[in-house]
């Protein structure tokens, strides 16, 4: 569910449809073919080798004969690039120029501020998507970086795939990319920093291998790239800018979206080497968060693609507490349709080494018994409690509290208290009423 308020006028909605060009529209994720008075092409919604995704100009529709999926040029950009609604019709407003009406209560001026940024948001993506062009060339002319990515097995199908690039060495690489080095685009954007003291500018990004981070519509919004060798700091991304917000976007998620549907669930990992190597070992399903921990806005993202998401950490402290803040991340949309887990390697490992070791098969059978999110709740509760105490018990319950109380109402969240109760030794009656009494950010009004 989008959090806008704001509903748009339904007259406006047919006016876009009529407008728009559905062909168009699915054309830009899927090839099609002319076929008699439609066209056809692989279905992007379920895997299959010969085409039976059809796009009607006439009835401005598409389907597919063999999953079923249909629905217009709203509904395609919602389940197929992922976009809210309100999203999906800003998309394909701002490609036939049309302006969606806000809020009567918006004053002009932030009408007009609304539209000059996302004007602004338009150039700053242009300019990035330069930027990785010129990279991917330079990917072709250095040995070095070359030899980097074939030393962690990546073919030339899935460096393509990912858009991966090298920034070569030199303060003021960029400067042959774009001519007005001193435009301040380039300082937005994240490519350039300016030194406070002399104003000096130069390429925040030299001599690494780079990963554009695309959104879901495939914009290039910023990039993360990584030393060759052992210096510090190995991984540098993109500063947060108008377009780059770590916090909400995920590495690889527009690279992934068809293989999470055909895998059925969506693999999380810590880095964005981890989702190239993944991809080149049979898991192109994977993504990654950018340096951060899993925020909600992340799940909440993801759940627009699959109902199964899998948290891949690695085996030691660090990735035990990143797993604890996926675990705060994912509990408000932890439904009783989803499903959540919690899948932690051997401790020396991270996805990419692990699967080089033991092989796709032996991971996919780690996937396969990752935690539930249920049992990683019980143990995070229980955690450096004594259950044979009354105390520890109480504390457990009270550490317990505040995770139970931001899963959603159903039958999962029930089932926990029942769980609870066993486990801290109390009815579960007793429970709920001590869970919500003092669960934060609920107002229960209890009888008597
Ligand atoms: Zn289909």
């Amino acid at each position: 569910m989008e959090n806008t308020p704001v509903s748009i006028p339904q007259s406006f909605i047919q006016e876009l449809l009529a407008r728009v060009d559905v062909v168009d529209v699915v054309g830009r994720y899927v090839q099609l073919k002319k076929s008699g008075a439609n066209f056809m092409g692989l279905c992007p919604f379920h895997g299959e080798k010969s085409p039976s995704f059809s796009v009607s100009p006439s009835k401005q529709f598409f389907h597919c004969f063999g999953c079923g999926k249909n629905g217009n040029a709203i509904g395609f950009l919602m389940d197929h690039a992922g976009m809210g609604f309100r999203e999906a019709v800003q998309d394909l407003a701002q490609q036939i120029g049309m302006q969606v009406p806000d809020d009567e209560n918006t004053s002009p001026q932030d009408r007009e501020r609304a539209a000059a940024q996302r004007q602004k948001q338009a150039t700053l993506t242009d300019v990035l998507e330069k930027a990785g062009d010129a990279w991917r060339r330079h990917l072709r002319e250095s040995p070095r970086a070359v030899q980097y990515f074939k030393g962690r097995g990546v073919s030339g199908q899935v460096a393509k795939r990912y858009g991966l690039g090298y920034a070569p060495e030199g303060w003021r690489g960029l400067a042959s990319v774009f001519p007005e080095y001193d435009s301040p685009l380039l300082e937005e954007s994240g490519l350039v920093i300016v030194n406070e003291e002399d104003g000096k500018r130069y390429d925040r990004f030299r001599d690494r291998v780079m990963f554009p981070i695309r959104n879901v519509k495939g914009e290039c919004i910023g990039f993360g790239g990584r030393v060759l060798g052992d210096d510090k700091p190995k991984y540098l991304n993109s500063p947060e800018t108008p377009v780059f917000h770590k916090g909400r976007e995920l590495y690889g998620l527009y690279e992934a979206r068809n293989a999470i549907r055909e895998h059925g669930y969506a693999l999380v990992t810590e880095g964005y080497m981890d989702v190239v190597a993944l991809a080149q070992l049979g898991f192109p399903n994977a993504v990654a968060t950018l340096g951060t921990a899993c925020t909600p806005e992340h799940v909440h993202k993801l759940f627009r693609f699959t109902d199964t998401v899998v948290f891949s950490f690695d085996g030691d402290a660090a990735g035990r507490r990143a797993a604890r803040k996926a675990l705060d991340g994912a509990l408000p949309y932890a439904s009783d349709t989803r499903s959540v887990k919690f899948l932690f390697l051997p401790a020396e490992h991270d996805p990419d080494s692990f699967v080089r070791a033991y092989g796709p098969e032996a991971f996919a059978r780690h996937v396969g018994d990752a935690v539930p999110l249920s049992r990683f709740l019980l143990e995070a509760a229980r955690e450096g409690c004594d259950l044979g105490t009354a105390e520890g018990r109480a504390h457990m319950l009270s550490n317990a509290r505040p995770l139970w109380a931001a899963l959603p109402d159903g039958a999962l969240k029930r089932q926990l208290l029942t769980e609870l109760g066993e486990l801290g030794q109390l009815p579960a009656p007793d429970l709920a009423q001590l869970a919500l009494a003092d669960a934060p950010g609920d107002h229960v009004v209890r009888a008597g």
